[in-house]
Formats: C-alpha cells, structure tokens, sequence
C-alpha cells in the first residue's frame, strides 16, 4: 500500500533529457527543497570554525588542508575532525551563529525546510539546564532565519553510538525534557561498528514515550542486518542512509512495504568511498523499487556538497528532472517529523 502511495507522490513526472537543468545552474538552486538528515556541527563551514578557533586562540590548524577545507582519509578520521572542529563550539552564542551560518548556506540551495541533528553531548555535555541554554539560543537563530530568508528548522536530539548507552541516557534526558514544537525527533549517530541498536532500547523507548519521532543510523558501515536491527529493536519510522539494504533484495521490498523512511545521502557516500561514483549509487535502483527515501547532504562541507549539488549529481546519474525532485520535496515533508500546522505552512512553498 505505501509503495502505491509513493508512487502516487512521485507521480512519475519524468519528462526526459532536456529539462530544467539544461537551462542553467541557478536552475538546480531555485527548487524548492526539504533536507532532513543534517547533522549541525558536521554543517559548519571551515571558514566559520577556523574564526572561531582564532577568536578562542584554540590551535586546531592541523584539521584542515592548504586549501583550507576539512581534512580527513575515511571515516573513523573524519569522525575525529568532527569532534576537533567541534571542540570551538563552547558556548550557546557559538551554537546561535552556527545555526545563522548553516541556515544562510542551506537557503542559498533553494531549501525551506530542513530538521537537524543536535547533540546535548556537544552542547552543555549532557546536562539538562546547560542543555536548555543552547537549544534557546539555536531556536532565536532559527526564528531569525525563518523571518528572512523564508527556512523552517525542527531538531532532532542524537545520542552518539560510541559514546555508549550510558551517555545515551542522559542525552534522552535532554530530549524528553525539551520535547516539543521544535525538537521532534530522537536518533543515533556516530560510529556504526560500536555497540548494537538493542544497546540503546531504553533511550528510545523514553523518547517514543514523549512522543518523539524516531530514526537512526544503519546500513552506512553496517550492512543489511544493521538495518534490520535498527527496525526491530529500536522501532524507528526513519533509517540515517540505509544504503546497504540494497545488499538484500528482500530487505528492500520490506522497507518499501512498510513505508519506511531512508535519508539516503549520496554525496557523503560518494565522498567517504562507500560508492564509486554517482551512477553505482543505489539511489537510483530504491528510486525503481518504490521506496521511500530523503535525499540530504549530512556534513555537506566535509564532503564538498550542498543540496543544489546533490539535485545537480543526480539530475546528471539518473536523469532525474524537476517533476521527480518535486515529488522528492513532497514525499520529504511527509516524511517530516514537524506537527501538522508547520507542515501546511511549508507545503505553500514547495
Ligand atoms: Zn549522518
């Protein structure tokens, strides 16, 4: 049934070569689109965090290259330069300028919603009170962009998968405590080849209980059964990547049956090597099998892309043109944690 009803919102609009993108590439970046898988430390652009670091007299030189781009060899190192880079981001003032920052590039790429992963650990270490200073400080930032530049933010609180299911307690804490309008969601990040889903139960179950919505990372690093066992164990409606699902057929079929959700983000894929190259990206064959999926940008300067990017590789892979970026723009928002009221509002700028 949710495969017909993808069907429907893809509505199958292919219009062929010789659409929309021929015309220019400002084109790609007037779209409108909905992101949904964007981690908000891993959205920081060099510039930004190399400032930051020299207003705090901080030396963290040595993440960066000559061309002063993040730099990193795989996956594990990247994980590293993320947590250095985000050691600059000590206070919630830091945290209001790089939701300004982050809001400012996502807009430029045409996006007027987007929900973003925040991390208590990163912010207040975990503690509730210090917790509540910096997702204010992240909300005045977002009600500001909302006002200029026409972007909705909703959060979506992430414990760190190798930080342990201790630290996730207490992160879940933070979230249960400031459940609401804005934070909408719980979910986990980090590194896939630490733990198990079922490690982290307790933590979902809470926030499940207070009536956030849930979605995690599996099949990135992990294969199918990753994803298999986020499903089961952690009930989540949404999958961070899920990309491996591909490797099992018959797991695929499944999540196109059961309507969920990937956040499939194929540049970071690309970029980490996980694929050879844009067309071997199984994007194209969930995109045949009716399943539902995001496309989003994860830590878009760390893997030198943007949305416009994304819609721009893929119009190139697959053909892909403004009748099926539209129906990914729709089927996003419905796939989006945000209530009702803010749906509507954001379904009149699509
Ligand atoms: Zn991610």
């Amino acid at each position: 049934m949710w495969r017909q009803a993808w069907r429907r919102i893809w509505g199958f609009r292919r219009r062929g070569r010789g659409g929309v993108f021929c015309e220019g590439r400002h084109q790609v970046k007037d779209l409108a689109k909905v992101e949904l898988h964007l981690h908000l430390e891993g959205a920081a652009p060099p510039a930004f965090i190399r400032g930051l670091a020299k207003e705090k007299k901080v030396d963290i030189g040595g993440i960066f290259d000559e061309g002063g781009n993040y730099r990193f060899a795989d996956f594990w190192e990247f994980l590293k330069v993320y947590e250095a880079a985000t050691s600059v981001l000590t206070k919630p003032e830091d945290y209001a300028r790089l939701t300004t920052a982050v809001l400012e590039e996502s807009a430029a790429s045409g996006v007027v919603y987007c929900e973003t992963f925040l991390s208590p650990d990163f912010c207040g270490g975990r503690d509730v009170g210090a917790w509540r200073e910096y997702l204010h400080a992240i909300r005045e930032a977002a009600d500001r962009a909302e006002a200029q530049d026409g972007i909705t933010l909703r959060g979506i609180i992430t414990c760190i998968r190798h930080f342990g299911p201790e630290k996730a307690r207490q992160t879940v804490r933070c979230a249960v405590e400031t459940a609401g309008d804005f934070i909408v969601g719980f979910g986990i990040a980090g590194d896939e080849k630490i733990g198990k889903p079922k490690d982290f139960v307790w933590s979902f179950d809470c926030a499940r209980e207070a009536g956030l919505r849930l979605t995690a990372h599996a099949g990135e690093w992990g294969g199918p059964e990753s994803v298999r066992e986020a499903l089961r164990d952690l009930k989540v409606e949404r999958i961070g990547h899920g990309v491996r699902a591909i490797e099992d057929l018959a797991l695929v079929d499944e999540i196109a049956e059961a309507g969920i959700v990937l956040e499939v983000c194929p540049g970071s894929n690309i970029a980490l090597g996980l694929y050879d190259g844009w067309r071997k990206h199984p994007i194209g064959e969930f995109y045949k099998r009716g399943v539902k999926f995001t496309v989003s940008t994860d830590d878009p300067p760390f893997f030198h892309t943007t949305m416009a990017r994304e819609y721009e590789m893929l119009n190139r892979a697959f053909d892909w043109d403004e009748g099926v970026f539209d129906g990914i723009a729709r089927a996003s928002l419905d796939a989006a944690f945000c209530d009702a009221d803010t749906r509507e509002k954001v379904l009149k700028r699509l």
